[in-house]
């Protein structure tokens, strides 16, 4: 028999390390002055184990025999509490939608132990074990769509080589949950589910935000030197500088996880400050999406229909917004603004180049001409002509030569290597199909300056745009089924998703344009926090 307790090792370090909530009841109330609340997980009625990552478990140390035992399933969905570990919730705060919120902390998250493996320290979270003293007037539980969908696109993410938290397990709790999916009073039960998380930490912005917000500049301190001690270690012993070069860190891992999504298409759906992480990872997937047809403006989080704060053009700029929030909140210890603002700078400056990079490499550019900015900038206009799919878009556009004689092409036959990417080709005419001419024009006229033969280019653009991606509708196909108790396509999916750059012939289905039915299919372009 597996037994869980003998297979982990246990380095408990954020609960030991720093100061806890003094009171132990599990009731719903602002807590000062402690990083977390101990908080245990309810019981769940009938638990069943639908998917768990190989993976993940060799990360922390969990054989395949681990994740099949009935220990196992008893521990990831809260029944059992691992010997010697005290699980616990967060305190945190954030600025949601512009808005500073006040107290947050996880009201449907459950740390239940660190642990350490491969000379790696890993943090275990359950997702939707019950409610704790943030859960506010919500009920701390988690529906079998939204696990669903933390789980692949976690897992999706890490493999697409963006930072970002892992998934464990998903499991059901066999419990009913109540949720108006779509916040206009059409309440339903759903079946709930847990998803066990891991990464090295889960600390948000928001942890130092809180502190910061209440003068507690004691418990600020500890938490900053706390991170600093065991995440970010190789910038030396707490001191003003060391603090300056955390936040220059930060802002530097949040720049490039921000480029990687716009490399992807990635939307995060809700960048509010609780949910960016301070090791720059992606962490809390809601109401996330994927960019099909290649529109900045675009966002999947209905609660932000109107403002559209959190749209794919505007990730960067969040990002950056998001870090003077961590500035402010980090002052207290610094107590100079040039720095801090030297910094926000330098996001602002680094950006521009490290994106420009990125675009570079999706259309396979060497060398440093001095019309490539001007080249991406006008692919990024053609491509909002008429809805283009950015996926296929770019990943067969290392199908085109330059050798092809465009002014002398018979209609849009020059088109043909990226054709599958249109959604309505029929709009390829006029003033659209031009300007696409134009622009294959100056492109093909680049491409003959690049050192790289065609199949090098190729295999330079093939790992910068991924063939698969976690499509809405895909989520939404398996979630469906899943409801159905048919966990094939979650499997499938997670299988698929873990060799996005490759080319799987079984798997073409999914190389697929978005199917007319889910255009405002709910869950497929439309989604809302409720989860
Ligand atoms: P989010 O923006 O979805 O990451 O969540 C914002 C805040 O609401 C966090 O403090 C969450 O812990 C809390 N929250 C979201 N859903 C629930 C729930 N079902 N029960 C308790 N707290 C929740
Ligand atoms: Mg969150």
């Amino acid at each position: 028999m597996s037994n869980i307790a003998t297979s982990l090792k246990l380095n408990e370090r954020f609960n030991q390390e720093l100061p806890a909530d003094p009171i132990e009841i599990n009731s719903r109330r602002q807590v000062e002055k402690s990083a977390f609340s101990y908080a245990t997980p309810i019981k769940t009625a009938n638990p069943k184990l639908v998917s768990s990552s190989k993976e993940v478990a060799d990360l922390i140390g969990l054989s395949q025999k681990d994740l099949e035992s009935e220990d196992f399933l008893q521990i990831i969905t809260g029944n059992k509490i691992l010997e010697g570990t005290k699980p616990f919730a967060m305190c945190y705060g954030g600025h949601q939608f512009g808005n500073w919120a006040g107290q947050l902390g996880d009201g449907r998250a459950i740390n239940l132990t660190e642990v350490e493996h491969n000379g790696k320290t890993w943090a275990l979270q359950l997702k939707g074990a019950g409610p704790t003293p943030y859960s506010r007037t919500a009920d701390g539980l988690a529906v079998l769509r939204s696990s669903i969908r933390e789980y692949l696109c976690s897992e999706a993410m890490y493999h697409l080589g963006v930072p970002t938290t892992r998934a464990l397990s998903l499991a059901l709790t066999g419990d009913e949950v109540l949720r108006d999916m779509m916040y206009n009073g059409n309440s339903a039960y759903e079946k709930g589910a847990i998803v066990c998380r891991v990464a090295p930490s889960f600390i948000r912005f928001g942890n130092f935000e809180i502190f910061a917000s209440r003068r507690d500049t004691e418990t600020l301190k500890q938490l900053v030197d706390y991170t600093i001690k065991h995440h970010y270690a190789h910038l030396g012993e707490p001191s003003k500088e060391t603090y300056i070069a955390f936040l220059a860190e930060v802002a530097e891992r949040t720049m490039k996880m921000i480029v990687h999504w716009q490399r992807v298409g990635f939307v995060h759906g809700v960048m509010n400050t609780d949910n960016l992480s301070i090791l720059g990872l992606t962490i809390d997937f809601g109401p996330y999406g994927w960019l099909e047809g290649y529109d900045h403006g675009w966002t999947p989080n209905t609660t932000d229909r109107h403002q559209k704060r959190y749209r794919y053009e505007n990730q960067p700029d969040i990002g950056l917004w998001n870090l003077l929030k961590l500035a402010n909140a980090l002052y207290p210890l610094i107590e100079e603004a040039a720095p801090l603002e030297a910094i926000l700078h330098k996001y602002k400056a680094d950006y521009e180049p490290t994106y420009h990079q990125m675009m570079k490499e999706k259309l396979g550019l060497t060398g440093d001409f001095e019309d490539d900015k001007k080249l991406v900038e006008q692919l990024e206009e053609v491509l909002h002509l008429t809805e283009t799919d950015m996926t296929i878009f770019f990943r067969n556009l290392a199908h085109f030569t330059p050798e092809t004689d465009i002014e002398n092409a018979i209609d849009k036959d020059f088109l043909n290597p990226v054709l599958a990417a249109f959604y309505k080709p029929e709009e390829l005419t006029g003033n659209i199909l031009n300007h696409w001419k134009t622009w294959f024009k100056n492109y093909a006229n680049r491409l003959k300056a690049n050192e790289l033969s065609k199949e090098d280019r190729k295999a330079m653009m093939d790992k910068a745009n991924p063939k698969y991606v976690l499509r809405n509708y895909m989520a939404q196909v398996a979630i469906d089924a899943a409801d159905n108790g048919d966990f094939t396509l979650v499997n499938t999916f997670l299988e698929m998703l873990r060799n996005p750059y490759a080319e799987q012939p079984e798997m073409e289905k999914w190389f697929a344009k978005r199917p007319e039915w889910a255009r405002n299919k709910v869950g497929c372009s439309m989604l809302s926090c409720s989860s």
